[in-house]
């Protein structure tokens, strides 16, 4: 049951990315609270409720037009265009540090979820799997576009603060 050709499968692979990015952004949200950033803090909580929103709404179409989500085994997933959601997962709070690469973190997950759906609807055999993968690609730039724009107002820190500190994903 690939993600391209049956619409409970895509919905099933939205739910487990959707679900993967409120954790995520709850982490994040978290360890920005300790660093002492209620804006971004803010910012992550916000993201996290976008994603149980958008969970909402694939389980909510699943059970509507596809019969419920299907029960997938892990194995089952097959995430064109993308690794797994777990590789755009946390690699470790040493990347958490600052909001700078906290941002960072976020934005290559958003990326990431963006080309998986982009794919998919690109890939698509039917138009009603292409019409919401679409929707949900759109969706996950406009995310992008949010982290872009903090970057923007949250600069690196000084070189040298950690030598080795390089977060595993590039904003380019
Ligand atoms: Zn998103």
């Amino acid at each position: 049951m690939k993600p391209t050709e049956n619409l409970g499968s895509f919905l099933a692979h939205a739910v487990v990315l959707e679900d993967e990015a409120a954790q995520r952004y709850d982490e994040l949200a978290e360890a920005m609270r300790q660093h002492n950033n209620p804006e971004v803090t803010d910012l992550f909580e916000r993201m996290a409720g976008y994603s149980r929103l958008h969970r909402a709404e694939a389980t909510d179409l699943a059970e509507r037009y596809a019969g419920g989500l299907p029960a997938l085994k892990p194995w089952e997933f097959n995430w064109p265009g993308m690794e797994s959601p777990e590789s755009a997962s946390m690699e470790g709070s040493h990347y958490l540090m600052t909001a700078h690469h906290a941002l960072k973190l976020a934005l290559g997950a958003e990326r990431s979820a963006q080309a998986f759906y982009a794919g998919v609807a690109a890939a698509a055999t039917t138009d009603r799997i292409r019409e919401l993968a679409t929707e949900f690609a759109e969706e996950e730039a406009d995310h992008a576009r949010q982290l872009i724009d903090w970057l923007e107002r949250v600069p690196p820190p000084d070189p040298g603060w950690d030598e080795d500190l390089d977060p595993p994903v590039e904003v380019e």
